[in-house]
């Protein structure tokens, strides 16, 4: 049978018990029979069947589903589930009993009791985590609340700074017209005076040439020499001032075209040996053709000026990343390249004008104009081996208005 079998008389002694029980109790091979019922119970169950299962059985005749706990060989307890009736034969008493170990059902209630204690404690944790999360999230939205307070300061901040740096720009911009215009007023003034000096010391050298010393001779010439130059410095700077104004007018130019025909009507004096040029074929670039000559001619003119006699030149360009960079190469004197930026300053010069004539506002026209077209310009040179001056177009200019970069004082 698949479960303990066992009864017993009314004086509590074992009748008969299976096989089953017998191994339930790991008293397999001996014999029950002769011994009382409570022999195999727990001090416990001995007394609920003293107090409660005879009493009980002995009254109703049947017992269901008690839960006892036997006592095996080894002396531990076996939990068992007994059903039991009472039976009468020939006059005698028969408790029989059926016995169930539940010895298995005890370790799954303990680890669904164990189950339901982590479950619980799951609970308890999650709940706990939910309170924080809770928490946290309210700090968050305080955070947030706090942030956007912050960033509408900020956006005011923002805006207020916007508004001085657009009232400060409006009077730079104002201040920087009103100095170009008088720039321009007193250059455009000076001429006039100045033609008259140059004229009279002209003149005045030719009606006395013959009366006076050979000292005051070259007096007078070095004064028309000077008013010339003068002269000269003053339309090199009307040019450059007037660059501040003038609209552009892009177009496509022909670089390689508008450099040849610059070195054409290049000015070298009759004793120098003149330059060898050479021009790269193809070169385009958008811009206002007008303003474009004036860089080239400048970067060219010094070229020449430069170099040594019968030196040669190369004006090329080279392309990277889609961007073209015109360059005007000599074999030059060169230049320390501690002033590689200064040079580009009006009226910085690294040269004497005992070696070289010059005004010193070329190279700040280049850079006026190539920067009011959007692009850039740079020199790289090594003293007594030449220079490269390189400048870069954007495809389309963005004119834009330069401020005023005349030296203080
Ligand atoms: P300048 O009329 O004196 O040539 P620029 O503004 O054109 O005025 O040039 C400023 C200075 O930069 C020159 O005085 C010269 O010292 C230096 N410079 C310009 N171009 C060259 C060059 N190709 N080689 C050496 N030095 C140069």
């Amino acid at each position: 049978m698949p479960c303990g079998y066992l009864s017993f008389g009314d004086d509590g002694i074992i009748l008969a018990a299976n096989a089953t029980l017998l191994r339930l109790l790991g008293r397999e091979g001996e014999s029950l029979v002769g011994q009382h019922f409570e022999s195999i119970l727990t001090l416990p169950a001995k007394i609920f069947y003293q107090t409660h299962f005879f009493p009980l059985l002995k009254m109703s005749g049947t017992v269901e589903e008690v839960y006892l706990a036997l006592k095996t060989a080894s002396r531990d307890d076996l939990p068992v589930l007994i059903n039991a009736v009472r039976r009468e034969m020939e006059g005698f008493f028969v408790n029989e009993c059926v016995v169930v170990a539940m010895r298995r059902r005890s370790l799954y209630e303990d680890e669904i009791l164990r189950a339901k204690k982590d479950l619980e404690a799951a609970n308890l944790e999650k709940e706990e985590a939910n309170l924080s999360l809770g928490v946290a999230k309210l700090a968050l939205e305080q955070k947030k609340d706090e942030l956007q307070h912050r960033n509408c300061e900020l956006e005011e901040l923002r805006e207020m700074l916007e508004l001085r740096v657009e009232q400060r720009t409006g009077s730079l911009v104002r201040a920087n017209a009103d100095l170009e215009s008088f720039c321009y007023a007193v250059a455009h003034d000076l001429r006039a005076p100045l033609r008259g000096i140059i004229s009279t010391s002209t003149i005045l050298k030719e009606q006395i040439a013959a009366e006076i010393s050979e000292e005051q001779l070259a007096l007078l010439e070095r004064q028309a020499f000077n008013g010339r130059k003068l002269a000269d410095l003053i339309d090199d700077l009307l040019v450059f001032a007037r660059l501040g104004h003038d609209a552009i007018i892009p177009a496509d130019v022909n670089i390689s075209q508008l450099t040849t025909e610059i070195i054409g009507r290049l000015e070298i004096p009759s004793t120098r040996v003149k330059p060898t040029f050479s021009v790269q074929p193809g070169m385009r670039a958008v811009g206002d053709k007008a303003l474009l000559r004036i860089v080239l001619q400048n970067l060219i003119e010094n070229a020449a000026k430069y170099s040594p006699e019968g030196g040669e030149i190369h004006i090329g360009s080279t392309s990277a990343g889609g961007q073209t960079t015109y360059f005007v190469r000599d074999h030059g004197i060169g230049f320390d390249m501690a002033y590689a930026t200064k040079i580009f300053m009006p009226f910085q010069r690294l040269h004497r004008d005992s070696e070289f004539e010059g005004s010193g506002v070329g190279l700040a026209t280049a850079t006026r104009i190539v920067e009011r077209h959007g692009g850039k310009v740079w020199a790289e040179s090594v003293v007594g081996e030449g220079s490269s001056f390189y400048f870069t177009l954007p495809d389309e200019p963005t004119p834009t208005t330069l401020p005023n970069s005349f030296p203080p004082g």
